[in-house]
């Protein structure tokens, strides 16, 4: 399927960098060139009813653009979606996820701005580099509208790191305009509320909101302390429940990261999906580390041992959360773990989360 995506929300960037915000993020003709490369084989043109994502959870320098081709191209996802933490603020990483020829959406993290506190007036520091290759694909605070698939993609704010203040204070009110929670609320509802009336909206942020849960592991549960607490983003909260209340969007999936799958001090498994009361899936896709190296056992070939060929050699494992939708509906949601040795790729590994007949 060709995909193209629209952004239509305002820009606020002062920087030297605005000029990508105004721009389409990805232009029919080129996306048509990309995409016919990205994807073999090709979806019908017409099949909307079917949209499979693909979430990349907090990468934390876990890239290779090579190889998690390789295992996009076996996934097929229609579209990609990143959570952020990419590395502290490592730029090539970054740059390298710009390549990457699918149609994508990307939040940076707490972890794009680990040294970053304000923005350099003299040199581009890493956190405007990182802006600056990921364009508009950077969904902060705007939307991405893909007509083909009936779907708009609306980001959250950048840097999260959870909790009731906003991190990167000075970063967001340069960058992006917003001083407090509330301006950050209203950003976020605002960039949605223009979605098309016949799209599905996911919000894609780094980290989720208050109100799931406040047990260590729940959700977006603190798990450093053994008190637990809600660590979630009261912005997120308040954007959602005013979408909610206009009643005039389809918000189907909030899809963040941040609050990582393994809990903290060896206590166990953080819950990765919540379903609202409301019907909204809540989906948590900070599985890390996201990619693991492949032991002889698990190729299935003894003749390889680490004695006798680079560890590489023996492939890798890779981790994403799939969300199939059908007729506009959330269908699955499944943990999938792709191995990658050579030109060979196959599912390893597959949890399902949800599944709806
Ligand atoms: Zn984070």
């Amino acid at each position: 399927m060709v995909v193209s995506a629209l952004q239509h929300a305002p820009n606020p960037f002062s920087f030297s960098f605005t000029y990508h915000f105004t721009a389409p993020a990805l232009p029919p003709s080129t996306t048509a060139r990309r995409s016919s490369s990205a994807r073999a084989p090709a979806r019908s043109p017409m099949a909307v009813s079917s949209v499979r994502i693909a979430v990349v959870g907090d990468v934390h320098d876990q890239w290779d653009l090579e190889e998690d081709t390789k295992a996009l191209h076996f996934l097929k996802p229609d579209l990609v979606l990143f959570t952020g933490d990419f590395g502290d603020e490592n730029v090539e990483l970054v740059r390298s996820v710009a390549k990457l020829e699918f149609a994508k959406a990307i939040i940076l993290g707490n972890h794009d701005s680990w040294f970053t506190q304000q923005f350099s007036g003299k040199r581009k520091d890493s956190v405007q580099l990182q802006l600056e290759c990921l364009g508009a694909e950077h969904v902060a605070y705007q939307r991405l509208d893909y007509p083909q698939l009936k779907l708009s993609i609306v980001g959250g704010r950048p840097f999260s790191c959870g909790g009731e203040k906003l991190f990167r204070k000075k970063l967001l009110s340069a960058g992006f305009g917003v001083e407090d929670i509330d301006q950050s609320a209203r950003r976020i509802y605002k960039a949605a509320m223009g979605a098309p009336e016949d799209h599905l909206v996911i919000l894609l942020a780094h980290n989720g909101p208050t109100g799931l849960g406040s047990n260590i592991d729940d959700i977006c549960g603190k798990d450093w302390d053994l008190g637990g607490g809600d660590y979630g983003d009261p912005d997120l909260t308040k954007a959602i429940s005013e979408l909610k209340e206009s009643a005039k969007l389809c918000i189907p999936l909030v899809i963040f990261g941040h609050m990582h799958k393994e809990l903290a001090h060896g206590n166990g498994l953080r819950k990765m999906i919540v379903v609202g009361d409301d019907g909204i899936i809540y989906l948590n896709g900070a599985i890390v580390p996201r990619v693991r190296s492949l032991t002889s056992e698990l190729t299935g070939d003894t003749s390889l041992n680490s004695n006798e060929a680079p560890h590489s050699d023996l492939g890798s494992t890779r981790a994403y959360t799939t969300v199939d939708i059908s007729d506009g509906r959330v269908t699955k949601i499944a943990e999938c773990w792709v191995s990658v040795v050579g030109e060979m790729t196959k599912l390893q590994e597959e949890h399902v989360l949800l599944s709806v007949a």
